[in-house]
């Protein structure tokens, strides 16, 4: 049962070398009685937020990963022993699970059944699973946008970012994305259908970049990234504007994070700025299949995925989240089906 364990405790940036590849013990059986549930696992997701887990002391989410263990995080598997009746040995999942071969898990990690499998099922690590559920409630549940708005999405060309720059152009917003390369601008706007993009890294004046983009300024800025890239957008937003906080990758590896000076822009404007858990909006679950899943199979939402081969490729791929090295939804394949 070849496995990811966290070796240390991680300051900074994370490294390949704080994770090691393991031989551990093969689970056979579900223990007598219990209703945990024995995976086989295909996909695994690499998430941003997993940098906040891998320091000592967080109070994030389930707590800090334990040393010498495997790492936790989403993932997609088949099940090979049930422990509960609703989930039956063959069937797909989708929920958290460990960084192995094989886990066994409490079913209650298990966050749904996977009954759509005529779409790559590594997509319910993205598109169909949290991140597209990140998407789905950050734009259209706390960003309430209307038809007209000027969309800025930062982070544009992530798993999270590329979706809400096509929620927003099927809603008839005007949207601009932010991405680190040249090749995450081009695919922004020559396959995700951004109306502009930009490359942050190559822009010494982002609060002029803004203002060229935006010249009657932004009505939703789907934030990503925090640190500096938030102070420009807010003197540029517009009055009534609102900012969905989906999360600050810019500030996981700091030990103090950034200043933001102008938080006094969200009184003069009356913008409202909304942070958000993609959990907290799971019960919309089945709601988000019936308006996706057809976007999907017409080919009016596209999805690119940034494919790691390999459990031993695991750590390079997660690592790669911080320093941009992924292009798209970053999966590690385990084993294909
Ligand atoms: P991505 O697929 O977008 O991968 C991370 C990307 O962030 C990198 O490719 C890189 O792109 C960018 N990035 C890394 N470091 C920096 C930096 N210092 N400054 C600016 N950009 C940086 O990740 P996700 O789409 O999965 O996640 C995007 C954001 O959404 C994260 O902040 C994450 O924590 C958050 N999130 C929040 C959830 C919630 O429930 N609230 C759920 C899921 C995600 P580039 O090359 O463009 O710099």
């Amino acid at each position: 049962n070849k496995q990811v364990v966290l070796r240390d405790y991680v300051t900074g940036f994370p490294k390949e070398s704080d994770m090691n590849i393991v031989e551990g013990t093969i689970i056979l059986k579900v223990p007598e009685g219990s209703n945990d549930v024995l995976l086989k696992n295909l996909y695994l997701s690499c998430d941003p937020y997993m940098r906040l887990l891998m320091a000592k002391d967080r109070s994030f989410g389930d707590g800090s990963f334990t040393l010498a263990s495997p790492l936790k995080g989403y993932g997609v598997s088949q099940v090979l022993e049930s422990g509960r009746p609703d989930y039956k040995k063959g069937d797909l999942v989708w929920g958290i699970t460990k960084w192995e071969e094989y886990s066994l898990v409490p079913s209650s990690l298990i966050h749904f059944k996977i009954e759509h499998t005529d779409v790559p099922l590594s997509y319910y690590t993205g598109i169909l699973g949290m991140p597209g559920m990140t998407a789905y409630a950050g734009f259209f549940e706390v960003g309430s946008p209307k038809k007209g708005d000027t969309v800025f999405v930062s982070a544009a060309s992530g798993a999270v970012g590329q979706l809400v720059g096509q929620f927003a152009k099927l809603t008839g917003c005007y949207v601009v994305g932010s991405a680190g390369s040249k090749e995450k601008v081009d695919l922004l706007k020559n396959k995700l259908g951004f109306d502009e993009a930009f490359n942050y890294k190559e822009e010494p004046d982002l609060n002029a970049a803004l203002k060229r983009y935006f010249p009657e300024g932004i009505d939703i800025y789907f934030e990503n990234v925090g640190g500096k890239t938030l102070d420009a957008v807010l003197p540029n937003m517009k009055f009534h504007g609102r900012i969905p906080v989906c999360g600050m990758i810019s500030q996981y590896n700091l030990t103090q994070f950034d200043g933001v000076t102008n938080l006094a822009n969200l009184i003069f404007k009356r913008v409202k700025m909304e942070g958000f858990i993609a959990t907290d909006f799971y019960h919309l679950y089945p709601k988000f299949l019936e308006f996706v899943l057809p976007h999907i199979r017409e080919g009016k939402v596209v999805y690119v995925e940034d494919i790691a081969e390999g459990l031993e490729k695991g750590p390079a791929a997660l690592v790669g989240l911080y320093t941009g090295r992924n292009v798209g939804k970053q999966v590690v394949v385990v084993t294909h089906k």
